[in-house]
C-alpha cells in the first residue's frame, strides 16, 4: 500500500480525513488555471537557464489551450487575469532571487520535482519533492516553492518542525545522501484587482512595477540546515503513526478528529461532508478517486 507524505500530514490531523481522501476528490472546476504548478515551472525553467522570454511564451501558450476549451466570457477573461499575476510573479522571482542571487545559497543546479520512496514492510512511503539544489561548495539542498497569499514570521519559524521538511529529509535520509537543508521560497500571488476602465496592459504593468518595487513584501526565502537529531526524533514519530495507521486498517475504523478543519488558511477539502454527512452531500461535492497520487493541497498553501 502506497502512502504519500501528505496523507500521512492528514492521518496525524483527522484519521476520517486520511480515509476520506484515499476514496474521494472534491470536484472542481475542469477548466481552471493551477498558478502554483505553473509558476513552478517557469521557476525551474528559469534556473535550467531558459530565457526568460520562453518561459513567459511556456505559460502563454498553457493558458492559450486552457482558453480553447472554454466557452464562457468570464472564464476566459479570469484566466487572462491569473496568467498576468502568474507572469508577473515570475518576473518578480527572477528580480528577487536571479539579480541578487549572492544573498542566497548559490544555485549551482537544479533537479526538477521527482518522487522518494521508501518500503516499510506492508506500507510504501512516498514523497514528492519539489526538487534538488546544489550549491557553489557542491552541497545538496531541497527546493521548496509555495504560492501563497499570505507569508508571516511563524510560518518561517516553524519550518524547522515542519512535517513535510521532516518527512523529506527523513525519506534522503534513508537513501544515503542527505541534504544539508531546505531552500524554501514561499512567493506571494499579488491580490491587487484590476480596476474599472484599467485596460489588462496597464493592469500588467501595475502588478508587474509592484513586484519590482516590494520584492520582500512578496518573496520570502528562508534556508534552515536540517538537524540529525531532530529526524532520529521524527523516525520514532513516523512509526508511531504507521503502528496507529496499521490499527486502523485492520478495524476499518478511521475516527474524526476535527482537528485539521482549517488548516492555516485553507478549510479541509470534506468539510462540506462532515457538516452534512449525507449521500446527497457526497454526490454534490466528490467523485471517487481512481488514484490515491493526487496531491491537491500540497503546493498551495492558501
Ligand atoms: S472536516 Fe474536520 S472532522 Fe471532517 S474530515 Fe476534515 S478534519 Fe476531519
Amino acid at each position: 500500500m502506497k502512502i504519500h507524505q501528505h496523507e500521512l500530514a492528514y492521518y496525524s490531523m483527522c484519521e476520517f480525513k486520511f480515509m476520506m481522501n484515499r476514496k474521494y476528490q472534491k470536484k472542481v472546476q475542469k477548466h481552471y488555471i493551477n498558478a502554483g504548478t505553473l509558476f513552478a515551472h517557469g521557476v525551474y525553467n528559469l534556473h535550467l537557464g531558459k530565457e526568460f522570454k520562453d518561459c513567459i511564451d511556456e505559460i502563454d501558450l498553457k493558458c492559450d489551450e486552457l482558453i480553447a476549451t472554454m466557452t464562457s466570457q468570464e472564464k476566459i477573461e479570469e484566466t487572462l487575469l491569473q496568467s498576468e499575476i502568474i507572469k508577473a510573479m515570475l518576473s518578480g522571482y527572477a528580480n528577487k532571487f536571479m539579480a541578487e542571487r549572492n544573498q542566497y545559497p548559490y544555485i549551482q543546479s537544479i533537479a526538477p520535482e521527482y518522487h522518494i520512496t521508501h518500503e516499510s514492510g506492508d506500507i510504501t512511503l512516498v514523497g514528492r519533492l519539489d526538487g534538488d539544489v546544489y550549491d557553489t561548495d557542491g552541497k545538496r539542498w531541497i527546493m521548496e516553492l509555495k504560492t501563497t497569499t499570505q507569508v508571516d514570521r511563524d510560518m518561517v519559524r516553524r519550518l524547522p518542525v515542519d512535517f513535510q521538511n521532516n518527512f523529506y529529509f527523513f525519506m534522503c535520509s534513508l537513501q544515503g545522501e542527505s541534504p544539508i537543508g531546505v531552500i524554501y521560497r514561499w512567493c506571494r500571488k499579488s491580490a491587487l484587482k484590476q480596476k474599472q476602465k484599467e485596460t489588462i496592459h496597464e493592469y500588467r504593468s501595475r502588478i508587474l512595477d509592484d513586484y519590482i518595487d516590494r520584492p520582500d513584501f512578496y518573496f520570502v526565502e528562508d534556508a534552515p540546515l536540517f538537524d540529525l537529531n531532530a529526524t532520529e526524533r521524527f523516525r520514532y514519530s513516523i512509526a508511531s503513526l504507521l503502528f496507529d495507521l496499521r490499527m486502523n486498517i485492520r478495524s476499518g475504523d478511521y475516527p474524526k478528529r476535527y482537528t485539521g478543519c482549517k488548516v492555516g488558511y485553507s478549510l479541509c477539502h470534506f468539510i462540506e461532508y462532515c457538516l452534512n454527512p449525507t449521500k446527497e452531500t457526497l454526490e454534490t461535492y466528490y467523485t471517487e478517486r481512481t488514484d490515491h497520487a493526487t496531491d491537491t493541497e500540497n503546493q498551495t498553501e492558501d
